[in-house]
């Protein structure tokens, strides 16, 4: 039978005691929920939170007074400290640990999303929990996914999980900022999405935005899109064994009764296009009523250096975006054909998500959004 996979992140809030460092004690409750989920027969995947966190005090600095370079040696520091710190909670639980360091591009590109889901899969075979965190040191500007509830997300679409726990310490999603409304209600169960839950998420920078329910939320989001229920829940004991046997604990995000394919999923969050098509209007046409394949004579022009392989954005002559597929020729033989006259009726683009399948989800920031 396919064992239950399911990925669990905790953030910082749940490590960090009194004075801004890891607390091994709390650290130790994250270990003990995870291994019990483990023995339970499900496949875990720990996603933490707590580098930066962990590697402040080492360096002798102050949490809200770190320069971008000074976090990133603090992540240096703390990552150590950090794995080190679960190798010695989860030794005694008979569990080795794997520190797998992601940055946007393993979770980008098709063959480092293959490599990825390798290792992964061999780690869980091999009885070893993953360790998973963002690699802040070195994963700034554009190679940055920025929050750990987005990469946990992506993290459970490209490794097929079942189900995402997102570990926080409020106990669910509010209907409004629990810490400023006294009225404020727990939503137990998410089955579609709202304007409202948009609003009651919090503006980023707002008390509630910045203890992380914006990016929950768009996590859930993508998660739930590519069929992986979802749930927010407080980090306290037992929370994982209620959490799997469906007792009201937390918010669960129901996912989608009729997920797209996950490859689809990836494509519109964690893929970055790499070049881009301008294709003529039969072609365009073609692309938006059907999932047509693109053919070389509907390319009139390319932009981007991309290889075969890569993904790559559909667009108008008016520089509209209408799709995305994975380009089956690199750039420079595609640059090749342009330049004759007759061209083959030969598949360029394997196109995989148009305009009007994102529209259905659609969401501010995915860059499907031009025009
Ligand atoms: N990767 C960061 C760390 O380990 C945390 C990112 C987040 O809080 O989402 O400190």
């Amino acid at each position: 039978m396919k064992r239950l996979r399911v990925v669990v992140k905790v953030g910082s809030s749940s490590l960090v005691g009194a004075d801004g460092g890891v607390e091994a004690g709390r650290l130790g409750l994250v270990a003990h929920e995870a291994a019990s989920l483990r023995a339970s027969g499900a496949e875990v995947l720990l996603v933490s939170s707590g580098a930066v966190a962990a590697g402040l005090a080492p360096l002798g600095l102050r949490p809200g007074a770190v320069t971008v370079a000074e976090r990133q040696a603090a992540a240096a520091v703390g990552q150590g400290r950090l794995v080190e710190a679960y190798r010695e909670a989860f030794l005694p639980l008979g569990i080795e640990v794997a520190q797998v360091l992601l940055s946007r591009a393993e979770l980008e590109h098709p063959s480092r999303v293959r490599h990825l889901r390798a290792a992964l899969g061999a780690l869980l075979r091999h009885g070893a929990m993953p360790i998973v965190n963002e690699n802040d040191t070195v994963a700034a500007d554009e190679l940055k996914i920025g929050d750990n509830d987005t990469l946990a997300a992506l993290l459970a679409v490209v490794a097929g999980a079942d189900l995402l726990v997102l570990l926080t310490d409020i106990d669910g999603f509010y209907d409004q900022d629990p810490r400023r409304a006294s009225g404020a209600q727990r939503i137990d169960v998410v089955e579609a999405w709202t304007p409202e839950l948009q609003a009651a998420a919090g503006r980023p920078g707002s008390g509630v935005g910045t203890g992380g329910m914006r990016t929950k939320l768009s996590a859930a989001r993508i998660a739930t899109a590519a069929g992986v229920d979802t749930v927010i829940a407080r980090t306290e004991r037992g929370v994982l064994r209620r959490v799997l046997e469906g007792e009201g604990v937390g918010t669960r995000f129901r996912a989608h009764p009729d997920p797209g394919p996950r490859h689809q999923v990836w494509l519109r969050y964690g893929a970055r296009p790499r070049g881009r098509l301008i294709l003529d209007d039969g072609a365009a046409q073609a692309v938006q009523e059907r999932q047509a394949s693109l053919l070389l004579p509907g390319i009139k022009d390319c932009r981007g250096a991309f290889q075969a392989g890569d993904v790559v954005e559909l667009a108008t002559t008016a520089d509209r975006v209408i799709a995305r597929g994975t380009a089956m020729l690199g750039a420079q033989d595609l640059m090749r054909w342009l330049a004759q006259q007759d061209r083959p009726a030969r598949r360029a683009v394997r196109v995989v998500q148009h305009r009007t399948m994102v529209m259905a989800g659609r969401e501010p920031g995915d860059g499907l959004e031009q025009g």
